[in-house]
Protein backbone atom coordinates (compact mmCIF):
# COMPACT_ATOMS: atom_id res chain seq x y z
CA UNK A 1 0.00 0.00 0.00
CA UNK A 2 1.32 3.64 -1.11
CA UNK A 3 1.28 5.98 2.05
CA UNK A 4 0.57 9.66 1.31
CA UNK A 5 0.69 12.52 3.92
CA UNK A 6 -1.72 14.70 2.66
CA UNK A 7 -0.51 17.64 4.61
CA UNK A 8 2.92 17.75 2.21
CA UNK A 9 3.79 20.62 0.23
CA UNK A 10 0.57 22.83 -0.73
CA UNK A 11 -1.03 20.18 1.52
CA UNK A 12 -4.97 20.97 0.04
CA UNK A 13 -7.24 18.56 -1.62
CA UNK A 14 -5.15 18.08 -4.98
CA UNK A 15 -3.19 15.46 -3.19
CA UNK A 16 -6.17 13.36 -2.53
CA UNK A 17 -7.68 14.22 -5.86
CA UNK A 18 -4.64 13.08 -7.76
CA UNK A 19 -4.00 10.28 -5.51
CA UNK A 20 -7.53 8.79 -5.84
CA UNK A 21 -6.98 9.19 -9.81
CA UNK A 22 -3.57 7.52 -10.22
CA UNK A 23 -4.89 4.80 -7.58
CA UNK A 24 -7.52 3.91 -10.27
CA UNK A 25 -5.36 4.32 -12.98
CA UNK A 26 -2.50 1.88 -11.86
CA UNK A 27 -4.73 -0.20 -9.48
CA UNK A 28 -2.66 0.40 -6.60
CA UNK A 29 -3.72 0.77 -3.11
CA UNK A 30 -3.66 3.78 -1.25
CA UNK A 31 -3.59 5.16 2.35
CA UNK A 32 -3.54 8.91 2.71
CA UNK A 33 -2.83 10.68 6.23
CA UNK A 34 -3.59 14.40 7.14
CA UNK A 35 -5.75 14.88 5.05
CA UNK A 36 -5.94 18.75 3.77
CA UNK A 37 -4.53 19.40 6.78
CA UNK A 38 -2.86 23.06 5.34
CA UNK A 39 -6.60 24.03 4.91
CA UNK A 40 -8.15 26.26 7.68
CA UNK A 41 -11.29 23.50 7.92
CA UNK A 42 -8.77 20.53 7.13
CA UNK A 43 -10.08 16.85 6.45
CA UNK A 44 -12.67 15.43 4.25
CA UNK A 45 -15.34 18.25 2.92
CA UNK A 46 -18.06 17.72 1.05
CA UNK A 47 -16.69 18.19 -1.97
CA UNK A 48 -13.69 15.89 -1.18
CA UNK A 49 -16.24 13.19 -0.20
CA UNK A 50 -17.90 13.37 -2.99
CA UNK A 51 -14.56 13.01 -5.28
CA UNK A 52 -13.92 10.18 -2.88
CA UNK A 53 -17.63 8.50 -3.70
CA UNK A 54 -16.85 9.18 -6.94
CA UNK A 55 -13.96 7.42 -7.46
CA UNK A 56 -14.82 4.49 -5.47
CA UNK A 57 -18.08 4.51 -7.85
CA UNK A 58 -16.10 4.63 -11.12
CA UNK A 59 -13.33 1.84 -9.70
CA UNK A 60 -15.43 -0.27 -7.80
CA UNK A 61 -12.93 0.41 -4.74
CA UNK A 62 -13.40 -0.34 -0.84
CA UNK A 63 -12.32 2.75 1.17
CA UNK A 64 -12.03 3.23 4.76
CA UNK A 65 -12.19 6.64 6.34
CA UNK A 66 -14.63 8.05 3.71
CA UNK A 67 -17.04 10.63 6.20
CA UNK A 68 -17.03 13.92 6.43
CA UNK A 69 -14.19 15.43 8.62
CA UNK A 70 -12.23 12.45 7.70
CA UNK A 71 -8.01 13.00 7.86
CA UNK A 72 -6.96 9.56 6.86
CA UNK A 73 -8.46 7.21 4.12
CA UNK A 74 -7.41 3.71 2.81
CA UNK A 75 -8.43 3.20 -0.82
CA UNK A 76 -8.26 -0.08 -2.89
CA UNK A 77 -9.45 -0.05 -6.49
CA UNK A 78 -11.20 -2.75 -7.86
CA UNK A 79 -12.12 -2.39 -11.63
CA UNK A 80 -12.52 0.68 -13.66
CA UNK A 81 -16.43 0.67 -14.34
CA UNK A 82 -17.06 3.00 -17.19
CA UNK A 83 -20.85 4.47 -17.48
CA UNK A 84 -23.48 6.61 -16.69
CA UNK A 85 -23.29 8.57 -13.42
CA UNK A 86 -24.41 11.42 -11.29
CA UNK A 87 -22.49 12.67 -8.66
CA UNK A 88 -23.90 16.17 -6.89
CA UNK A 89 -21.62 17.70 -4.31
CA UNK A 90 -25.03 18.99 -2.54
CA UNK A 91 -23.21 21.95 -1.35
CA UNK A 92 -21.65 24.85 -3.42
CA UNK A 93 -17.88 22.56 -3.26
CA UNK A 94 -17.03 22.61 -6.65
CA UNK A 95 -17.55 20.15 -9.54
CA UNK A 96 -15.51 20.60 -11.47
CA UNK A 97 -12.87 18.85 -8.55
CA UNK A 98 -14.90 15.79 -9.04
CA UNK A 99 -14.02 15.81 -12.75
CA UNK A 100 -10.88 16.30 -11.96
CA UNK A 101 -10.59 13.20 -10.12
CA UNK A 102 -12.44 10.37 -12.27
CA UNK A 103 -11.39 11.67 -15.95
CA UNK A 104 -8.07 10.15 -15.85
CA UNK A 105 -9.13 7.09 -15.28
CA UNK A 106 -12.19 6.86 -17.08
CA UNK A 107 -10.39 8.11 -20.10
CA UNK A 108 -8.29 4.61 -19.46
CA UNK A 109 -11.23 2.76 -19.31
CA UNK A 110 -12.63 -0.17 -22.11
CA UNK A 111 -16.28 2.01 -22.56
CA UNK A 112 -17.49 5.34 -22.72
CA UNK A 113 -18.73 7.11 -19.30
CA UNK A 114 -21.50 9.79 -19.59
CA UNK A 115 -21.10 12.13 -16.19
CA UNK A 116 -24.07 14.37 -14.69
CA UNK A 117 -22.43 16.53 -11.81
CA UNK A 118 -23.55 18.91 -9.69
CA UNK A 119 -22.82 21.53 -6.94
CA UNK A 120 -20.10 24.63 -7.66
CA UNK A 121 -19.35 25.34 -11.35
CA UNK A 122 -17.87 29.13 -10.70
CA UNK A 123 -16.29 28.97 -6.92
CA UNK A 124 -13.03 30.72 -6.08
CA UNK A 125 -10.21 28.10 -5.38
CA UNK A 126 -11.33 25.50 -8.20
CA UNK A 127 -11.33 25.72 -12.02
CA UNK A 128 -14.10 27.46 -13.07
CA UNK A 129 -16.48 25.36 -15.92
CA UNK A 130 -14.82 28.09 -18.81
CA UNK A 131 -11.39 27.46 -18.11
CA UNK A 132 -12.72 23.43 -18.26
CA UNK A 133 -14.08 24.10 -21.08
CA UNK A 134 -11.69 26.83 -23.07
CA UNK A 135 -8.46 26.16 -21.88
CA UNK A 136 -7.91 22.35 -20.24
CA UNK A 137 -9.98 20.24 -22.33
CA UNK A 138 -9.06 21.58 -25.40
CA UNK A 139 -5.19 20.43 -24.84
CA UNK A 140 -6.59 16.66 -23.65
CA UNK A 141 -8.21 16.97 -27.15
CA UNK A 142 -4.91 17.88 -28.82
CA UNK A 143 -3.73 14.48 -26.83
CA UNK A 144 -5.93 12.62 -28.54
CA UNK A 145 -9.06 12.71 -25.70
CA UNK A 146 -12.59 12.40 -27.27
CA UNK A 147 -14.51 14.46 -24.55
CA UNK A 148 -17.36 16.72 -24.71
CA UNK A 149 -18.56 18.36 -21.65
CA UNK A 150 -21.71 20.65 -21.80
CA UNK A 151 -22.90 23.51 -19.00
CA UNK A 152 -26.00 22.78 -17.69
CA UNK A 153 -26.74 25.44 -15.02
CA UNK A 154 -24.49 27.88 -13.12
CA UNK A 155 -23.31 26.78 -9.52
CA UNK A 156 -21.99 30.15 -7.30
CA UNK A 157 -20.75 30.21 -4.14
CA UNK A 158 -22.61 29.87 -1.71
CA UNK A 159 -25.48 28.45 -3.07
CA UNK A 160 -24.69 26.03 -5.68
CA UNK A 161 -27.00 24.09 -7.38
CA UNK A 162 -24.65 24.20 -10.69
CA UNK A 163 -24.94 21.14 -13.59
CA UNK A 164 -22.82 19.85 -16.03
CA UNK A 165 -22.43 16.99 -18.24
CA UNK A 166 -19.27 15.50 -19.52
CA UNK A 167 -19.16 12.41 -22.38
CA UNK A 168 -15.94 10.37 -22.25
CA UNK A 169 -14.84 7.72 -25.06
CA UNK A 170 -11.98 5.86 -24.01
CA UNK A 171 -8.62 6.92 -25.02
CA UNK A 172 -6.05 4.33 -24.52
CA UNK A 173 -3.10 5.90 -25.83
CA UNK A 174 -2.74 9.36 -24.78
CA UNK A 175 -0.40 11.30 -27.50
CA UNK A 176 2.43 13.52 -25.82
CA UNK A 177 1.78 17.27 -25.70
CA UNK A 178 4.39 19.59 -27.09
CA UNK A 179 3.52 23.46 -25.94
CA UNK A 180 6.26 25.45 -25.77
CA UNK A 181 5.38 28.81 -27.86
CA UNK A 182 2.45 30.80 -27.09
CA UNK A 183 1.96 32.45 -30.69
CA UNK A 184 0.43 35.49 -31.43
CA UNK A 185 -2.87 36.65 -29.46
CA UNK A 186 -5.80 35.92 -31.51
CA UNK A 187 -8.35 37.15 -29.26
CA UNK A 188 -9.25 38.68 -26.36
CA UNK A 189 -12.13 38.99 -24.37
CA UNK A 190 -13.54 40.03 -20.62
CA UNK A 191 -16.99 38.36 -19.77
CA UNK A 192 -18.67 39.42 -16.13
CA UNK A 193 -21.22 37.04 -15.30
CA UNK A 194 -23.89 38.16 -13.38
CA UNK A 195 -26.61 36.54 -11.08
CA UNK A 196 -29.06 37.71 -9.14
CA UNK A 197 -26.99 41.27 -8.62
CA UNK A 198 -27.07 44.62 -10.68
CA UNK A 199 -25.54 45.20 -13.90
CA UNK A 200 -23.30 48.15 -12.36
CA UNK A 201 -21.42 45.47 -11.15
CA UNK A 202 -20.30 43.99 -14.20
CA UNK A 203 -19.99 47.71 -15.85
CA UNK A 204 -17.81 48.58 -12.95
CA UNK A 205 -15.81 45.44 -13.36
CA UNK A 206 -15.66 45.70 -16.97
CA UNK A 207 -14.65 49.15 -17.35
CA UNK A 208 -11.61 48.39 -15.41
CA UNK A 209 -10.00 45.47 -16.96
CA UNK A 210 -11.27 47.13 -20.53
CA UNK A 211 -8.90 50.26 -19.11
CA UNK A 212 -6.27 47.85 -17.63
CA UNK A 213 -5.63 45.34 -20.36
CA UNK A 214 -6.47 47.87 -23.43
CA UNK A 215 -9.68 45.68 -24.67
CA UNK A 216 -11.65 47.25 -26.96
CA UNK A 217 -15.69 47.71 -26.81
CA UNK A 218 -16.27 44.63 -28.59
CA UNK A 219 -13.79 42.50 -26.44
CA UNK A 220 -16.13 42.96 -23.17
CA UNK A 221 -19.87 41.33 -22.56
CA UNK A 222 -21.83 41.30 -19.49
CA UNK A 223 -24.03 37.72 -19.32
CA UNK A 224 -26.84 37.80 -16.81
CA UNK A 225 -27.52 34.52 -15.63
CA UNK A 226 -31.49 34.05 -15.37
CA UNK A 227 -33.53 31.77 -13.46
CA UNK A 228 -30.08 30.56 -10.77
CA UNK A 229 -30.28 29.66 -7.21
CA UNK A 230 -27.13 32.44 -6.32
CA UNK A 231 -25.98 35.65 -5.98
CA UNK A 232 -23.13 35.08 -8.31
CA UNK A 233 -20.43 37.25 -9.85
CA UNK A 234 -17.54 35.94 -11.76
CA UNK A 235 -15.28 37.62 -13.87
CA UNK A 236 -13.44 35.83 -16.61
CA UNK A 237 -10.36 37.06 -19.18
CA UNK A 238 -9.84 34.95 -21.98
CA UNK A 239 -6.79 34.59 -24.21
CA UNK A 240 -6.56 32.76 -27.26
CA UNK A 241 -3.30 32.67 -28.56
CA UNK A 242 -2.12 30.62 -32.16
CA UNK A 243 -1.03 27.87 -29.59
CA UNK A 244 -3.00 28.02 -26.57
CA UNK A 245 -6.03 29.32 -24.95
CA UNK A 246 -6.11 30.73 -21.08
CA UNK A 247 -8.52 31.57 -18.55
CA UNK A 248 -8.07 33.62 -15.88
CA UNK A 249 -10.43 34.56 -13.31
CA UNK A 250 -11.39 37.29 -10.59
CA UNK A 251 -14.66 35.54 -8.28
CA UNK A 252 -17.28 38.33 -6.62
CA UNK A 253 -18.62 37.32 -2.97
CA UNK A 254 -20.03 39.08 -0.53
CA UNK A 255 -18.29 41.87 0.68
CA UNK A 256 -16.29 41.91 -1.88
CA UNK A 257 -15.87 45.12 -4.16
CA UNK A 258 -16.32 44.68 -7.91
CA UNK A 259 -12.80 46.64 -8.22
CA UNK A 260 -11.07 43.84 -6.43
CA UNK A 261 -12.59 41.29 -8.65
CA UNK A 262 -11.83 43.26 -11.53
CA UNK A 263 -7.80 43.52 -10.38
CA UNK A 264 -7.60 40.11 -9.07
CA UNK A 265 -8.40 39.06 -13.21
CA UNK A 266 -5.98 41.98 -14.39
CA UNK A 267 -3.06 40.91 -12.46
CA UNK A 268 -3.57 36.96 -13.62
CA UNK A 269 -3.74 38.17 -16.26
CA UNK A 270 -0.80 40.70 -16.78
CA UNK A 271 0.89 38.05 -14.74
CA UNK A 272 0.60 35.66 -17.68
CA UNK A 273 1.46 38.41 -20.32
CA UNK A 274 4.34 39.30 -18.86
CA UNK A 275 6.12 35.62 -18.41
CA UNK A 276 5.39 34.78 -21.78
CA UNK A 277 5.02 30.98 -21.62
CA UNK A 278 2.15 29.46 -23.14
CA UNK A 279 0.94 27.68 -19.55
CA UNK A 280 -0.35 29.87 -17.37
CA UNK A 281 0.19 28.35 -13.32
CA UNK A 282 -3.40 26.46 -12.57
CA UNK A 283 -3.09 24.57 -16.13
CA UNK A 284 0.52 23.95 -15.28
CA UNK A 285 -0.78 22.18 -12.43
CA UNK A 286 -3.36 20.46 -14.00
CA UNK A 287 -2.09 19.09 -17.05
CA UNK A 288 0.74 17.19 -15.04
CA UNK A 289 -1.32 14.27 -14.66
CA UNK A 290 -2.48 13.49 -18.55
CA UNK A 291 1.13 14.94 -19.53
CA UNK A 292 2.49 11.58 -17.55
CA UNK A 293 0.07 9.00 -18.37
CA UNK A 294 1.06 9.94 -21.99
CA UNK A 295 4.55 9.11 -20.86
CA UNK A 296 6.27 11.92 -23.12
CA UNK A 297 5.77 15.17 -23.70
CA UNK A 298 6.85 19.28 -23.13
CA UNK A 299 5.42 21.99 -21.85
CA UNK A 300 6.76 25.69 -20.71
CA UNK A 301 5.70 27.43 -17.87
CA UNK A 302 6.01 30.24 -15.22
CA UNK A 303 7.65 29.89 -12.16
CA UNK A 304 6.10 26.47 -10.47
CA UNK A 305 3.07 26.84 -8.03
CA UNK A 306 3.06 25.18 -4.94
CA UNK A 307 0.54 23.43 -6.48
CA UNK A 308 2.51 21.99 -9.11
CA UNK A 309 5.33 21.00 -7.39
CA UNK A 310 3.37 19.17 -4.47
CA UNK A 311 1.35 17.28 -7.60
CA UNK A 312 4.47 16.04 -9.27
CA UNK A 313 5.63 14.75 -5.87
CA UNK A 314 2.49 13.25 -5.95
CA UNK A 315 2.46 11.73 -9.33
CA UNK A 316 6.23 10.14 -8.47
CA UNK A 317 4.75 7.88 -5.84
CA UNK A 318 2.37 6.34 -8.56
CA UNK A 319 4.23 6.24 -12.03
CA UNK A 320 7.50 5.55 -12.88
CA UNK A 321 7.24 8.69 -15.73
CA UNK A 322 10.60 10.65 -15.76
CA UNK A 323 8.73 13.90 -15.01
CA UNK A 324 11.17 16.55 -14.48
CA UNK A 325 11.05 20.56 -13.74
CA UNK A 326 13.48 22.72 -15.09
CA UNK A 327 14.43 26.72 -15.17
CA UNK A 328 14.68 28.03 -18.45
CA UNK A 329 15.94 31.17 -19.62
CA UNK A 330 13.82 34.37 -19.52
CA UNK A 331 12.11 33.06 -15.73
CA UNK A 332 10.04 30.28 -18.06
CA UNK A 333 10.13 26.76 -16.84
CA UNK A 334 10.15 23.47 -18.60
CA UNK A 335 8.07 20.76 -17.17
CA UNK A 336 9.14 17.26 -19.31
CA UNK A 337 8.37 13.74 -19.50
CA UNK A 338 10.75 11.47 -20.96
P1 LIG B 1 -6.57 22.39 -3.92
O1 LIG B 1 -6.31 23.78 -3.43
O2 LIG B 1 -5.46 21.48 -3.53
O3 LIG B 1 -7.93 21.89 -3.61
O4 LIG B 1 -6.48 22.44 -5.53
C1 LIG B 1 -7.21 23.41 -6.27
C2 LIG B 1 -7.15 23.12 -7.76
O5 LIG B 1 -7.98 24.09 -8.41
C3 LIG B 1 -5.77 23.23 -8.40
O6 LIG B 1 -5.67 22.30 -9.48
C4 LIG B 1 -5.80 24.66 -8.95
O7 LIG B 1 -4.93 24.88 -10.06
C5 LIG B 1 -7.25 24.78 -9.40
N1 LIG B 1 -7.68 26.19 -9.45
C6 LIG B 1 -7.84 27.05 -8.41
N2 LIG B 1 -8.22 28.27 -8.85
C7 LIG B 1 -8.32 28.18 -10.21
C8 LIG B 1 -8.65 29.11 -11.24
N3 LIG B 1 -8.96 30.38 -10.97
N4 LIG B 1 -8.62 28.68 -12.53
C9 LIG B 1 -8.28 27.39 -12.81
N5 LIG B 1 -7.97 26.48 -11.88
C10 LIG B 1 -7.97 26.85 -10.60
Amino acid sequence: MILIDGGQGEGGGQVLRTALALSLVTGKAFRIDNIRAKRSKPGLLRQHLTAVQAATAVGGAETQGASIGSSRLDFTPGGLKPGAYRFAVGTAGSATLVLQTILPPLLLAKGPSELLLEGGTHNPFAPPFDFLSKAFLPLLKRMGAKIDARLERHGFYPAGGGKFSVRIEPTPDLQPLELLERGETVRRSARALLANLPVSIAQRELSIVQEKLGLAAHEIATEVIEQNPGPGNVLLVEIESEHVTEVFTGFGEKGRKAEDVARAAVDHTRAYLSAGAPVGPHLADQLLVPLALAGRGKFRTCEPSGHTRTNLDVIRRFLSADLRIEAEADGKWGVEVK
